[in-house]
């Protein structure tokens, strides 16, 4: 086997920082325990510190966190990709540079105030204790490091139970974090796991008593649990974002666009684009500027119903498939082609399993309508009552004002590609937490903490 130099360099940084971020007394790692009942009991002593802390000092935990998340986005992109084999290193970087910079921090932490004749009321926001958060494989380390810092700018501290296809990366970010807070002279045990996350631990997290919130990340499968465990519970759910196209849009930049959210990070964001729905006068050109310009490879019909059987199984995704990139997933069915291809397309009816299903990979099938009604209703069966993304091209803003109401998703993106919602090229903060099942939408720190009326009545008021 060859090893250049580029390699020995990522070797040599990667085991640096794997050093570094080693325990020096025991070789283990912070905040990993073996059983849920220690961890939680951990966190529960770390929240004690946290809530007594200022403001200010939460910041400064804040701030030691987006600096180590900077200086190891490369290692745990690279974990990311090697452990779970889904997604891309340098887009996974800017993810993790994506949450250091503009996960909202104590900042989003606002108090309401009414002050009048008859005193002064405050509302103010409190955390909610420990919280369980359980996470996907699909952006692990980014999930965890964004979860804590708002859940930390709260006054909270949390549980992870990751996914187990995620553990080590996952339980590398832990450790990071609680680093990151006694560097910043906060406890350690601020973000909390076990060694071996399952169902059963899981469980254990969802229903126990020192748990006083839980926030699910994943599909419909553990969203379903954490509503019916009898606890307060906030579900960010699975998404199927279509990206409607009509005949006002500029249609080369939508091409563009459409490729460019679809093939982020492989498809792997929740919010990315998985299928289009154009107006039956743009399909030619849309596709034309798809497969001349944006590095779309056209299946045909023959080739698109092999493609299916492959990364559809009975039982549901093969997860040998998901977060793939267009060439190995080409390849799969035979297919050579180039280092230029970056997408997947084809035509076809909304029906086709490689358009109504949520395939986290770069396939993006074209469903043609037959005007802009149609086009919206096609859509709305497409997002499959998820209310999670949806995305528009189009300079009509009747069309866009129609469609926003039909469609009625947390997140919907005009004219730009899907991850401008997380703040990637658009205004905004950044989440990866995107509470569509409940209704909190884009998590922050905010929706981590619970409202408290303080009256104080016919004083303080110095009007
Ligand atoms: P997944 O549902 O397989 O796993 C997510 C987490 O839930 C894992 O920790 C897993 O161990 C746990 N889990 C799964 N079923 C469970 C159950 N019955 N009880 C308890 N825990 C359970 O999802 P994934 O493959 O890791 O991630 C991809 C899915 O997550 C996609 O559907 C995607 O749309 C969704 N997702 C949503 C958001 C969002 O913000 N709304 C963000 C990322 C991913």
């Amino acid at each position: 086997m060859s090893v250049n130099e580029q390699n020995i360099r990522d070797i040599v940084k990667e085991v640096m920082a794997k050093l570094q971020l080693a325990d020096e007394n025991t070789g283990s790692q912070r905040g990993v325990f073996s059983q849920m009942d220690e961890a939680i009991a951990a966190a529960r002593e770390s929240q004690k510190i946290i809530r007594r802390m200022s403001m200010d000092q939460r910041e400064q935990i804040i701030s030691s966190i987006r600096k180590k998340t900077r200086e190891n986005a490369e290692i745990l992109a690279r974990m990311g990709v090697e452990e779970t084999g889904m997604g891309n290193i340098p887009h996974k970087i800017l993810k993790h540079q994506l949450v250091a910079e503009k996960t909202p921090g104590t900042e989003d932490i606002k108090t309401v105030a009414w002050s009048g004749d008859r005193g002064l009321t405050l509302v103010e926001m409190g955390p909610f204790g420990v919280i369980g958060a359980i996470t996907p494989c699909t952006n692990p380390s980014e999930t965890i490091i964004c979860n804590t810092i708002g859940m930390i700018a709260g006054g909270n501290t949390v549980v992870f139970n990751p996914h187990p296809a995620a553990v080590k990366t996952s339980q590398f970010a832990i450790d990071m974090l609680n680093r990151a807070s006694v560097e910043a002279g906060g406890p350690d045990h601020i973000a909390c796991t076990v060694a071996a996350p399952t169902l059963e631990s899981s469980n254990i997290l969802m229903k126990h008593p020192g748990i006083q919130l839980i926030v699910a990340t994943g599909g419909p499968g553990v969203v379903t649990a954490v509503l019916s465990s009898g606890r307060r519970g906030i579900g960010a759910g699975a998404g199927n974002p279509p990206a409607l196209v009509d005949d006002t849009a500029d249609l080369r930049k939508a091409a563009e666009d459409i490729v460019n959210g679809c093939t982020f990070d492989n498809n792997l964001p929740c919010i990315a684009e998985k299928e289009i729905v154009a107006v039956e006068s743009t399909v030619s050109e849309l596709m034309h500027y798809m497969v001349e310009e944006q590095g779309c490879y056209l299946l045909s019909a023959e080739e698109a119903d092999r493609l299916a059987s492959v990364v559809l199984t009975p039982k549901g995704l093969n997860r040998k498939c998901v977060g793939r990139d267009a060439k190995t997933l080409l390849s799969m069915i035979g297919v050579s082609v180039s280092d230029n291809i970056r997408c997947i397309t084809f035509e076809g009816p909304k029906e086709h399993p490689l358009i109504a299903e949520e395939l986290m990979m770069p396939i993006l099938g074209v469903v043609r309508a037959k005007d802009f009604d149609d086009a919206v209703e096609k859509a709305v069966w497409l997002e499959h009552g998820n209310r999670h993304s949806a995305h528009i091209h189009s300079k009509n803003i009747d069309n866009i004002t129609k469609y926003a109401k039909a469609i009625d998703t947390a997140i919907l993106v005009k004219n730009a590609p899907s991850y401008a919602a997380l703040g990637f090229g658009g205004e905004g903060y950044c989440t990866f937490t995107i509470a569509s099942r409940t209704g909190e939408g884009l998590t922050s720190a905010a929706t981590f903490t619970k409202r408290r009326r303080c009256v104080m009545s016919d004083s303080l008021c110095i009007r």
